[in-house]
């Protein structure tokens, strides 16, 4: 079997290759379509040790999204290029672990689709059903692999891509007592959003303090973002959203502290600008003009960097006891009672 190359694994492998002597990289599982292969990799670097905290940063789920595999990337690379020169960097690794899975679906990217090779769409194929109203169709469904959003058979074992996010997510990050996670994605609205579980009910989660006060940070230290922050329930229900399924694993402990993130690119900001996009299926997902991707990247490595340095210092702005209690009830009052953003 073998593998052929498209531009974002050609671009990973060789960001794996400059970054050797500071990353580890493993390929979690194969791929198979048809007769060829493609490999999941998981590359890690800074301090292993498990007292310290720990970000994931995943891209790529959906194959058609080549946008959140190359922010991803993006990132990964500065960081290669910055170990050669950036001292600062270099301590901050110190106290940080980053695990990064930037092309998690590379037969549907290879394939020009947003499932994975068998027809699964692999953010509605975690064993987590909803059990509230979900939209038709786009909330997952089991009707047909030919058709969108298809969960997977009942019953049947999560896709091999899913399983390497799950692994990934279980030895890498749940062991620690602070971890968050970003998955990058596009094609919602018209603008940035980040969200939040749930997805598969309206309920709020356990840690919505925690939440609260990491949007509380960056919104005081960038002022001017344009990312809107929501629980992904005010948009719409899911069954089987894998982040949903890892948070509640998580949260089985009371010490720890996993809050996955999802960055949803609005990419009807990059439609309206150029309207010809909406006929071509690469065009809704992602920018077509040069400098326009450009400026997608620069804007959300910031916001990268961020989740870095906001990890590696958790201790700092994590609130406890009546603080914590503020930030619950200010999350409560902006996201789950009547209108907010
Ligand atoms: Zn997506």
């Amino acid at each position: 079997m073998n593998s052929p190359l498209f531009p974002e694994l050609t671009d990973l492998e060789r960001i794996i290759e400059d970054g050797a002597p500071h990353l580890e990289s493993r390929v979690v599982c194969d791929v198979a379509v048809g007769e060829h292969q493609f490999p999941v990799y998981s590359v890690s670097l800074g301090n292993p040790a498990p007292e310290v905290p720990a970000v994931g940063f995943f891209g790529g789920i959906h194959g058609l999204e080549r946008i959140g595999a190359e922010v991803v990337m993006a990132y990964l690379r500065s960081l290669v290029e910055r170990l050669r020169w950036d001292s600062t960097l270099h301590q901050q690794l110190e106290s940080v672990r980053l695990v990064f899975m930037p092309l998690i679906n590379p037969g549907g990217m290879w394939r020009g689709t947003r499932s994975n090779p068998n027809g699964v769409d692999l953010m509605r194929n975690a064993p987590l059903a909803s059990a509230e109203r979900v939209p038709f169709m786009i909330g997952g469904q089991r009707i047909s692999a030919a058709l969108p959003w298809f969960r997977g058979r009942k019953g049947a074992a999560m896709e091999p891509e899913c399983q390497a996010v799950c692994r990934v997510v279980e030895e890498e990050l749940l062991p620690r007592k602070f971890s968050l996670t970003v998955d990058c994605h596009s094609g919602f609205g018209i603008s940035d959003r980040i969200w939040f579980p749930y997805a598969h009910t309206l309920s709020p989660i356990k840690h919505l303090a925690e939440v609260h006060a990491l949007k509380t940070i960056y919104d005081a230290t960038y002022s001017n973002h344009s990312y809107v922050f929501e629980p992904q329930s005010r948009q719409y229900l899911t069954h089987g959203d894998v982040w949903d399924y890892l948070y509640r694993q998580a949260s089985v402990s009371r010490q720890r502290v996993f809050l996955p993130l999802t960055l949803e690119m609005g990419s009807w900001i990059w439609v309206k600008k150029n309207p010809r996009q909406l006929f071509s299926r690469h065009g809704i997902f992602n920018p077509l003009i040069g400098h326009r991707q450009q400026r997608v990247l620069r804007r959300h490595l910031s916001w990268l960097e961020f989740l870095t340095s906001a990890a590696s210092a958790y201790r700092r702005w994590l609130p406890t006891g009546a603080a914590r209690e503020h930030h619950t009830q200010a999350a409560q009052a902006l996201w789950y009672r009547g209108a907010g953003a």
